[in-house]
């Protein structure tokens, strides 16, 4: 006789909170985030090192926005995250819900199940933040999704190098007519020839897909990832960068990030 086994889906998180999107295009609006831990880059400018392994533990906000967290163990049940995130969705409050991290396609087999679920139980539309280099895990979980946004990594200021798979990951969303952007940070150390490169790119898929320069929050000088510290651009620099990308596609626009000025999470 075979047994069969049901294998409960889980996630390894980092948090859950309700806060105000600081960048790209939905920046202003109010989400419910779910932070996931694991991440499989090591971008140089990364404010988010926390995420890069799984924590025993997680955070987890009651009332949306008040920052009364509770501590829970990892990794979390399927039933028990959409319990949460059912718990900050108040009336009209939220315009999305985002998928974040940390990496969250490395999660795709868990959110395959998940999104669906959590998608009936608020009607809230998924926005997806990813460092756009798992086209696979992406086609696994795009059904289910209503934005996307993209981070593109220049060489130059992020250590990695995925043209290939950006390139993959992007054509992807333009295909199934998602909401993407393209988000870029730059630094004062930012190669030209690489932005020339990206809004090529990102023509060549569709120029209709805006792109957002995001000039660097540095780091504090105990956070720093590399030994040479990565710096913000000059304002010179930045509006040179724009207009040299602005040859190839009509939609650059310059934001850096409003939550962190805000003080907000
Ligand atoms: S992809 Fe995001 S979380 Fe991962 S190292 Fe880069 S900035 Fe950090």
């Amino acid at each position: 006789m075979t047994v069969k086994t049901t294998v409960q889906p889980t996630a390894r998180l980092i948090e859950v909170f309700s806060a105000i999107q600081g960048e790209g295009l939905n920046v202003g609006t109010r989400q419910i985030f779910l932070r996931f831990a694991l991440c499989d880059l090591r971008c140089h400018f990364c404010d988010s090192a926390h995420t890069w392994n799984a924590p025993a533990t997680c955070r987890i906000e009651r009332s949306p926005g008040l920052r009364d967290f509770e501590i829970h163990s990892n990794p979390v049940p399927l039933p028990m995250l959409l319990q949460w995130v059912e718990r900050q969705n108040l009336p009209c409050l939220h315009d999305s819900i985002s998928l974040t991290g940390g990496e969250p396609l490395l999660h795709a087999a868990f959110l395959k199940e998940f999104l669906p679920q959590v998608r009936s139980l608020t009607k809230l539309p998924i926005y997806l933040e990813s460092g756009g280099h798992r086209p696979e895990q992406l086609a696994m979980i795009l059904p289910y999704l209503d934005s996307v946004g993209m981070d593109l990594k220049l060489p130059s200021v992020s250590g990695e190098s995925l043209w290939q798979e950006h390139t993959k990951f992007l054509q992807l969303c333009a295909d199934s007519h998602l909401n993407t952007f393209v988000k870029i940070i730059i630094a004062e150390n930012t190669n030209p020839a690489e932005l020339e490169h990206s809004a090529a790119m990102v023509a060549d898929i569709s120029p209709d897909i805006p792109v957002f320069l995001q000039p660097v929050t540095p780091l504090p000088a105990s956070a720093q990832l590399t030994e040479m510290p990565v710096l913000a651009p000059t304002p010179e620099k930045v509006l040179t960068w724009q207009a040299l990308m602005k040859q190839f596609i009509p939609q650059v626009r310059v934001i850096p990030q409003t939550h962190k000025m805000l003080d907000q999470m």
